[in-house]
């Protein structure tokens, strides 16, 4: 660690607190391939201390009425708009992408935001009158408590938007376990809903790595956990928070294909190919990583796609480029070795990124958008999430071959079809065993009030996030029967009530 460098601190008790543990880790900013800060790695003393705060919070916050924890959100909201630029600026900083995708990612965490200002219509029970004589039932949602929340690297806003605005507006307090990779964004969002209004610890910071990851999996006062990051984290999350008895959602890794029928208008697949391919470096969990082309249609797209890659810019986010860096140099080695995998296996590199002319400094951890033609399913290129700038073309003969291929993947989080032929897109939909489907879209990531998850090894357990799945995740439901005594009592009567 380079002492004299700024340490991120936790965010606890609505201030920064500095970290005593003792530990930290090297936050990059990788478009110039130098580590501008550490961030501090929780110790159990920490984890304990942000739990405790957290759960102090809870009976205050869970008590708050309904419009005042609303007028929190709306003036939450308004802030993130007003001030989204700041936030963007933090976001390229730290995890390479460019400015006006870092504002994309903002603008769909505000999503979330929008639809937990109408928390109140989300949270209303259910009334049954006379369900015998003088009986009523209703149904009561309330919050779990403490919440956990572990977040990956590659969209430090807008996943753990996915989780916390929906946890806070149902009542519960928030712990928030951000990527180490790029922990500024959490704090900045602390500082803003404490301008917004809300009490001290209810939304918590907790910098770390496994120890703190572990702390929370294991803490007695921690209700649920909702986690995204890669398949193996996330399966290890599911099994250890259900061990604990905790309620759990993790959400895994992804390999999403592109199906192009030759039908489809050309020109369209290759400009969303692009988009999904390359936007963020390739580093989003519904990029597009895999087209699986319907013959004849392969060497006419390939073609186009090429095309439009030449006048890709790769460089600075900051400097108005197409496409940023990537998070890491180890990550950018591990990529690009994937090209040589490729190479060694029988592909053909149709357009090799390796030799990328950056638009940034030098030491940045760069790596350009490549084109990889005829990709045997067998080759660890096709069957492995690689999470970077790098588009494989598989080609298949028929619509059943190219859905077998997508239906025999591991993962299954989004899919999309390129297509004129809508009975062709409809059975398209029926028959893939993926959880987002795009039809003509190539990135189908359900708006807020839908939810948002995969199938497979890309969702470990029952229920995504946001939507309406993520205020029932949030809550837990009570059912009350009440009889008011009137005039008298009922009598004795062992069996259930029947009239
Ligand atoms: P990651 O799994 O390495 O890290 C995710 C979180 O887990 C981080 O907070 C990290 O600190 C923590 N962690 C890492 N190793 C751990 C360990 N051994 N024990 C306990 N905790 C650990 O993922 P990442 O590299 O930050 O993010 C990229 C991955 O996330 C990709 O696989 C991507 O597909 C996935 N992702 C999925 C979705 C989705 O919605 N399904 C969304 C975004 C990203």
């Amino acid at each position: 660690m380079s002492t004299d460098l700024p340490v991120v601190p936790h965010w606890i008790d609505g201030a920064e607190r500095p970290s005593t543990s003792g530990r930290t880790s090297p936050v990059y900013d990788p478009a110039l391939g130098v580590v501008t800060k550490n961030v501090a790695l929780a110790d159990q003393a920490e984890i304990d201390a942000a739990v405790a705060s957290a759960a102090a919070a809870f009976p205050g916050w869970r008590d708050t009425s309904i419009s005042k924890r609303q007028s929190i959100l709306f003036a939450f909201r308004e802030l993130l708009v007003a001030r989204k630029q700041e936030l963007a600026e933090i976001l390229t900083s730290e995890h390479g992408k460019v400015i006006s995708d870092a504002l994309g990612e903002i603008a769909r965490g505000i999503e979330i935001v929008d639809l937990a200002c109408g928390f109140p219509q989300l949270m209303k029970g259910e009334y049954s009158e006379n369900v015998s004589t003088g009986v009523d039932v209703y149904s009561l949602r309330q919050p779990l408590g403490v919440v956990g929340i572990i977040s990956p690297f590659n969209f430090p806003a807008m996943v753990p938007m996915w989780f916390y605005p929906l946890a806070i507006a149902a009542g519960n307090t928030v712990v928030l376990k951000p990527s180490e990779k790029d922990p500024s964004a959490s704090n900045w969002i602390g500082a803003l809903w404490k301008e917004a209004g809300l009490p001290d610890g209810v939304y918590t910071v907790l910098h770390g790595d496994k120890v703190a990851v572990d702390g929370l999996l294991e803490h007695p006062d921690v209700r649920s956990i909702s986690f995204v990051g890669s398949t193996p984290i996330a399966r290890y999350i599911y099994e250890n928070a259900a061990k604990a008895g905790k309620r759990v959602q993790a959400l895994g890794g992804a390999k999403n294909h592109m199906l192009v029928l030759p039908d489809a208008d050309l020109d369209l697949v290759a400009d969303s190919a692009v988009n999904a391919g390359f936007g963020s470096a390739g580093e989003r969990c519904m990029a597009i990583s895999v087209v699986v082309a319907v013959e004849p249609v392969a060497d006419a797209l390939i073609a186009k796609v090429s095309e439009r890659m030449a006048g890709l810019r790769t460089g600075d986010g900051r400097r108005g480029c197409d496409m940023g860096p990537l998070i890491t140099r180890e990550h950018r080695d591990k990529v690009a070795s994937y090209i040589e995998l490729a190479e060694g296996d029988g592909a053909s590199v149709v357009v090799d990124g390796r030799g990328v002319e950056p638009d940034g400094e030098a030491d940045g951890f760069w790596l350009g958008p490549t084109l990889i033609d005829r990709v045997p399913t067998t080759s660890r290129v096709y069957t492995e999430e690689i999470f970077g700038p790098v588009l494989s073309v598989v080609r298949v003969h028929s619509y059943e071959e190219g859905l077998a291929l997508i239906n025999s993947g591991a993962f299954g989080n989004g899919t999309a079809i390129f297509t004129n032929d809508g009975g062709a897109a409809r059975r398209f939909q029926n028959e893939v065993q993926v959880g987002m489907i795009g039809i003509n879209v190539p990135i189908p990531v359900p708006v807020g009030y839908h939810s948002f998850g995969g199938w497979k090894q890309s969702l470990f357990g029952d229920s995504k996030a946001y939507g309406v799945h993520g205020f029932d995740f949030f809550t837990q439901e009570k059912a009350v029967t009440s009889r008011w005594l009137d005039p008298s009592h009922g009598g004795i009567n062992l069996g259930f009530p029947q009239n």
